[in-house]
Parts: C-alpha cells; structure tokens; sequence
C-alpha cells in the first residue's frame, strides 16, 4: 500500500464511518460475543505476503464492527463517556497524516504551541484563575501518576526515589471515593498502597477536613511523613465531590501539596453554575480533567493544569545530550512535564472541537445531560421495586433492587438486551447500577428510554 492507496481507502474509510455513525442506534451498545469470538476468526500467524487492502478492508467490515463496543453509540450510559465529536475526528485524521512526535518544542513546533494556547483557553473556559499552566497527558492516570511522583520527590527533598530515605514512611491521603488510579500511582510511585491513607468521609460522601487534619496529625506524631493530598471532584461510582476548599485548606496548613482528579466531572465546569461543586479549587496545585470523557474530544487526552510546573518538571524531566535544546531557554518542552517522552498532537482534536461548536455549544450539551439524567432518574424511581441508591450528581445516579443478586441479574438481562447499556459499582456495601448520561450524540428520548427498558426487563 502506498500514499496513493491510503488515498482512495481513506475516502472509502471516511464513507464506512458515515454509514457506521448513521446507523449505530440500530446496534447493540455492548458487544455481544463470547470470548475468543473473534480471535478465532484470524490467522494464527501474520502473513509472509503482502495482502491486497481490500481484502483487509474487507475482513475489517466483516469481523470488527460486530466485536465492538460501541461508544459513541447513544444509548451507551456505562462508566463515563469517552465522547468522540466529529469536529475532533476529523482533527485525529489529519494529526494521523502527519504522524508527529511532540517530545520537544523543535521536533513539532506547532503541536507544542497550540497545546499552550488550549490549555490557555480550557484553564478560561473552567473558571481556573490565571497563573495555570499545564500539558496533555494520555490519560488521567499519567496525570495523577505524575503528581504523586512530583509529591514524593517534593517530600524528599527531590533526592530521586528515595535515595537515603526510606520508601515507607511516604502518606499520601484521598478517600475512598477517589479513583483506583490514585492506588495504582501511590503503588508505581514506590509509596505503596498501604501508604494510601483513606480519610473517612460524611453523608454526601465528601472527605471530612477534620479527618484529614487528624490523619496528617496523627501520622506525623508517628514519625512518617505526609506527602500530599489528592482530592475527588466527581468520583467514579456515584460522582462524589470532596469538599475542596476546605481539604486544601488542611492540606496547606501542613505545607502539603494538593491534585484535584476531575477527569470526570471537570467537564461541566465550564458551565458556572456547576463551579459550587468543587468550590475552592483555586488552591489546588495541579488538577486533572479529561476532554476525552465528557468535552467531545475524541480519547485520549487528560488535561492537568499546574499552579507552578517547576516541581513536576524537576520530577520528570530528563536531559540526555541528543535531547537538548539549549540555547532557546523561551520555549517549553513538554516531555519534561510528562512521563513518556514520545507523544502525540492532541492539542489538534481540541482546537477542533472547542471551535466547531464553542463553548456555548458544548455548555448547551452538558446541560441537557444534568437535566436529562435527572428526568431519567424520576422516571426509574417510578418504577415499583426500583430504589434510587443516590440521587444525581450532574448526570451520573445509581439505583438498585431489593437484593444484590436481584440487581445484577436485571444489569445482565439489560445489558444482553442490547438498547441501553449500564454498569455497576460497589457503593456502601451495596451493589447498584450506575447511570451516567453524556454521549455526545444523545437525545432525550435515548436518555427516557432507560426508564423503559428496566421497567420492560424487571420481570
Ligand atoms: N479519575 C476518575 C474520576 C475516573 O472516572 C477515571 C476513569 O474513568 C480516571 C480517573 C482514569 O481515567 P483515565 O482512563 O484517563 O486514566
């Protein structure tokens, strides 16, 4: 295959997705497949010869669309959306045909500069004052993964991974609503989980300051050594929001740094009215949110937004000779920043996007979610022998049976339905099925048809 097919395939590629897209309602939302369906439907070993395209496009059309989840699909109210707008489609196709890698300024000078200016422009749109920088990460993960590995450098006085120091006596504090990315950090980072100090919270389910204050108390009387504080501002299972002003207020008065994960729920604070929900987090020093779930710009992209990038960036920078750029001490190199080196031009697909509908287009979008989700939770109330397990926090609320058992065996029968798809979590002991409403494409009477399908299925 040469630039000359890529041509004529991308065209029939771009035709496949109109179609696909057009008709993605008439789709189950979740794949349904045994495993090893598909596997067994490939060659176990790659080819020797070249293959034409269009038997491989061919394969493509017969095996994968069937395999898949889908997405973008509107009826999709499982975990959190990773929305995919067409706007920022269309910029990942044309960041594909250039095939950058924006490690350093000089190796992709556009990449890096509009990643400046994005993040200029979302760190306005949330309400975040001034004085934030940040970069774009993968994934929310990364970005978390790169605080806490800033915290335990801070904390150490920046002698690189402990050197001198012992590993066990590192606390870093969250609760127990915060996403498994933040255990999966303290383990990566080398503090270890038991090192995760889960600090009790109230009835909404917020982190307790007064908790907090009493764990970092009582953890220094002890002799180990508080490194910094990660707060929850729209937790996975139920959308739960610490109490950010006051947590930071705690975490400061020890001197300890703080990260906000809103992967989720930063999204819709680019609407004001939403902005009460993490009230405070002005003093955060680093936050994270992903355009990638509920902004419309296509996966990946996790935004952390700094108060000073100089802790981070003496965290993770690296400087081997054929890397540098010295001499042009104005320009930014954001591998320093971050922890892979290679990355991607996903400044694009925002630039797209927060132009193709701005922001009062993508304000309208999550505002008809928060009120659809809410007349979608009405409506399951309704239902006799429903219970709404927690009410909504933006779009995401929970639901549940009299019995675990009972509950997972109606998920299963809604999910093999095929016309919605939803999951579970484990809230307060209980399981219960989580409904959280924001795919892009979503209409009001996809979000209604919840409420129709679980009173169908209920049996
Ligand atoms: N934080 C929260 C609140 C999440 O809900 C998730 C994923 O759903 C993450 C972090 C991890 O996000 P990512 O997949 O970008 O690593």
């Amino acid at each position: 295959m040469n630039h000359d097919d890529l041509n004529y395939w991308s065209k029939r590629a771009a035709d496949w997705a109109s179609d696909y897209h057009r008709k993605l309602r008439d789709r189950p939302v979740r794949a349904p497949l045994v495993p090893g369906a598909i596997a067994q439907q490939l060659p176990m070993v790659a080819p020797d010869a070249p293959e034409p395209i269009a038997a491989i496009f061919a394969d493509f059309e017969r095996i994968v669309p069937q395999g898949m989840t889908h997405w973008q699909h509107p009826r999709f109210f499982a975990y959190f959306p990773a929305n995919a707008s067409p706007a920022s489609m269309l910029a990942e196709q044309l960041a594909n045909a250039m095939a950058c890698q924006g490690m350093l300024w000089q190796t992709s000078p556009a990449a890096t500069e509009i990643e400046q200016v994005m993040v200029g422009w979302l760190r306005d749109a949330l309400g975040l004052p001034q004085g934030f920088v940040g970069t774009i990460h993968d994934s929310a993960t990364t970005a978390t993964l790169s605080a806490v590995l800033t915290m335990r450098e801070q904390a150490t006085a920046f002698q690189g991974n402990f050197k001198g120091m012992q590993s066990n006596i590192l606390r870093i504090y969250a609760s127990a609503q915060t996403h498994s990315s933040v255990d999966k950090a303290v383990r990566v980072a080398g503090i270890g989980q038991d090192n995760l100090v889960k600090i009790a919270t109230d009835a909404q389910f917020s982190m307790r300051p007064e908790s907090l204050d009493a764990a970092i108390r009582a953890d220094l009387a002890a002799g180990l050594l508080p490194a910094g504080v990660v707060l929850c501002a729209g937790g996975t299972a139920i959308g739960a929001f610490d109490r950010i002003g006051a947590c930071i207020a705690v975490a400061k008065s020890h001197g300890l740094p703080v990260h906000v994960d809103a992967a989720w729920g930063g999204s819709a604070m680019i609407c004001p009215e939403f902005r009460a929900l993490w009230q405070g987090v002005e003093g955060a020093d680093s936050i994270v949110f992903n355009p990638h779930k509920w902004l419309g710009v296509q996966f990946d992209c996790a935004v952390q937004f700094l108060r000073d990038p100089g802790p981070q960036v003496k965290s993770l920078g690296l400087r081997p000779s054929y890397l540098e750029t010295a001499g042009r001490e104005e320009i930014v190199n954001f591998n320093e920043w971050t922890v892979p080196l290679g990355r991607r031009f996903r400044a694009l697909k925002l630039w797209f996007t927060l132009r193709a509908y701005g922001l009062d287009g993508l304000r309208k979008r999550i505002r008809n979610h928060v009120q659809w989700a809410q007349e979608s939770c009405v409506a399951v109330a309704a239902i006799p022998s429903v219970k709404i397990i927690t009410q909504p926090i933006l779009s995401l609320y929970t639901f549940a049976l009299e019995d675990d058992a009972q509950t997972e065996r109606l998920l299963q029968r809604i999910n093999d339905d095929g016309r919605i798809y939803l999951t579970q979590t484990l809230h307060d002991g209980r399981y219960v099925i989580r409904v959280q409403v924001g795919q892009f494409d979503c209409t009001q009477a996809d979000v209604m048809m919840i409420a129709q399908v679980v009173a169908e299925l209920i049996g």
